[in-house]
């Protein structure tokens, strides 16, 4: 399709369907020009807020997107828990002192609430697949606000069971992360040297929904359950373990101790969203 073609048929689609809140269902404006939301390198002093109203507003109203919470400072340093006292600075939480973590730290932009929950399951449960794109874009300016690029070898989805891939029909973390080089490049922004790993880590037991169940639960359920696949490609690496939501951590925290042991220089987490 020429240029003048493609434009002529998004104002018509837009006019016939305007796009409506993923959440609300209200009619939302249509942005101006083609605006990509990607961030470039000076635009990562922007807030975390800021850079996900950019991100998702072909998706959401603004009222949505103003009632999306953004992580932020004081957190815990470990496992990325945002302090309810808006006060201090980043330390250990209790729990991650009681009982250290495998990872070194876990990270993600938002808050498991009302309206990002909802966006999840839009994306996972309701068919939005084309919601990896926003949501990898958005884990993307995740990854370069927490970490260093240069600190990370390998980038390693948390599978899920064959029998659930096969039900739902894609891995909601891998889709994520597969095009990070695509959208890089249109920065520009080199991440040659980032390995991303799909076939690193299978899920052989398939284990009873996590929801509902406590921590202690939780960490019985999901031991054991993962498998590594090939181990040349985690000896002495720098690994990000990227997971759609960060609940109890006990599902990463079991990943981690699996690639450790098999010789992972380390274990680090990324997650679109947290629990609190
Ligand atoms: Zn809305
Ligand atoms: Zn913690």
């Amino acid at each position: 399709m020429s240029t003048i073609v493609k434009k002529l048929y998004k104002i018509v689609n837009e006019t016939v369907f305007p796009p409506k809140c993923l959440v609300c269902r209200s009619f939302i404006p249509a942005p101006e020009g083609d605006y990509n939301g990607f961030p470039g390198q000076a635009d990562l002093s922007l807030s975390v807020q800021i850079q996900v109203e950019r991100l998702l507003s072909k998706y959401l109203c603004r009222n949505c997107i103003g009632g999306l919470v953004a992580v932020d400072s004081p957190l815990c340093s470990c496992c990325g828990l945002p302090f309810e006292s808006r006060q201090g600075i980043d330390h250990r939480c209790g729990d991650c002192s009681a009982s250290p973590k495998k990872f070194r730290m876990a990270r993600a932009p938002l808050v498991y609430e009302r309206i990002f929950t909802e966006v999840i399951h839009c994306y996972k449960y309701k068919g939005k697949i084309q919601l990896a794109r926003p949501l990898g874009e958005l884990l993307l300016t995740a990854f370069r606000l927490f970490w260093d690029k240069d600190s990370i070898d390998v980038v390693v989805p948390v599978p899920l069971h064959l029998k659930r891939l096969r039900k739902r029909g894609f891995n909601q973390a891998y889709l994520l992360i597969r095009n990070w080089q695509t959208i890089a490049g249109q920065v520009p922004l080199d991440l040659s040297d980032l390995q991303i790993e799909r076939d690193v880590l299978s899920r052989n037991v398939a284990t009873a929904p996590q929801t509902g169940l406590g921590r202690r639960q939780r960490a019985e359920n999901i031991k054991d359950a993962f498998e590594l696949l090939d181990e040349t490609k985690i000896i002495d690496k720098r690994i990000l373990l990227v997971d759609d939501v960060y609940t109890t951590g006990a599902t990463v925290d079991e990943c981690a101790r699996l690639l450790l042991d098999h010789g992972a220089a380390h274990v680090d987490v990324l997650s679109l969203a947290r629990a609190v």
